[in-house]
């Protein structure tokens, strides 16, 4: 090519090594788009499932579907190819498949409630609330099992379409989780703005609590300004019984966490909750 001839020519050698590694960038993520749809259409993007439990009992009360992908090359994680699926245009396809695989697999467990993550993309699509009606009628799911976990950054891109969508399916008794509360786009003001059914809070929020210093002040605030707007409280990334006992006592009501189970197959769920014994 020309131009890189010429950048050579001229010595800008290091701009040239620049270049180059943007194009290898470009590639590898072209590539792996690519990758991605094929994935979608193969069905072959999963769900594993994490238990949500009660912080009183320790009971597994629900389950939280996340989405997993395995490639020869080894597994990528969602934090990369969910951004990949919204730039693609693949995140409608890939996300109904995930609703429909944890719908079916949740079926089998009348007990649990389930959750599932749904990108805004989604969510300002016309024809998602038509969508999860069919497919909840289709698999004669329980609309009051299903929450749907959705970030704030996506209500404020459309919000009267977030809301109008959320409207719908709440008429059906589907609830709604505002995500990742605590860690930067999550709100007082959208909490109350979408009637959100309950707050997950963030594991950077319970993480910071092990530090010396405000951090467990600031998991403790959190936890009261929802129990004061009466909206129940879900924490994520529990991994240690010291934060699994702060975090009760200030009132939060279900922990998920490595502390009570890693993200798993509906083989091992199923193990787990055959165990007598509460789990946290
Ligand atoms: P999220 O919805 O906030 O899910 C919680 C994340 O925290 C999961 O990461 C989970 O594995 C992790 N986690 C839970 N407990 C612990 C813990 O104790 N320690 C540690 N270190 N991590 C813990 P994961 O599975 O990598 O998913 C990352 C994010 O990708 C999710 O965050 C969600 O925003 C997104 N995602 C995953 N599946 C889907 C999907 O099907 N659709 C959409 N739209 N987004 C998804
Ligand atoms: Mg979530
Ligand atoms: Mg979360
Ligand atoms: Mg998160």
């Amino acid at each position: 090519d020309m131009s890189l001839y010429r950048a050579k020519e001229s010595g800008r050698g290091r701009a040239v090594e620049y270049f180059k590694a943007l194009d290898e960038e470009r590639d590898r993520l072209s590539s792996l788009e690519g990758q991605l749809r094929a994935a979608i259409s193969a069905g072959s993007i999963r769900p594993v499932f994490q238990p949500l439990v009660s912080a009183s009992s320790g009971r597994i009360c629900g389950v939280e579907a996340l989405a997993r992908w395995q490639t020869p090359a080894g597994s990528v994680s969602p934090e990369v190819f969910i951004p990949l699926a919204e730039r693609a245009g693949l995140i409608d396809a890939l996300g109904m498949h995930m609703l429909e695989q944890a719908v079916k697999t949740a079926q089998v467990w009348p007990g649990l409630d389930l959750s599932v993550n749904v990108s805004p993309i989604q969510l300002c699509n016309p024809s998602f609330p038509s969508q999860i009606t069919d497919l909840l009628q289709r698999e004669k799911f329980d609309p009051k099992r299903l929450t749907l976990e959705i970030t704030e950054s996506v209500l404020m891109s459309n919000p009267e379409m977030s809301r109008r969508a959320m409207d719908t399916l709440r008429k059906l008794g589907v609830k709604f989780a505002l995500d990742d509360f605590g860690c930067g786009y999550a709100s007082i003001g959208a909490l109350r703005q979408f009637g959100f059914e309950r707050m997950k809070i963030d594991r950077s929020l319970v993480w910071a609590s092990d530090d010396e210093g405000q951090g467990s002040g600031v998991l403790e605030a959190t936890i009261a300004l929802a129990v004061a707007l009466e909206i129940p409280v879900t924490a994520e990334g529990v991994e240690t019984s010291r934060q699994a006992q702060l975090l009760r006592s200030a009132g939060c009501q279900q922990l998920q966490g490595f502390l009570i189970g890693k993200p798993m197959s509906s083989a091992e769920l199923e193990m787990m909750m055959k165990a007598p014994e509460a789990v946290a």
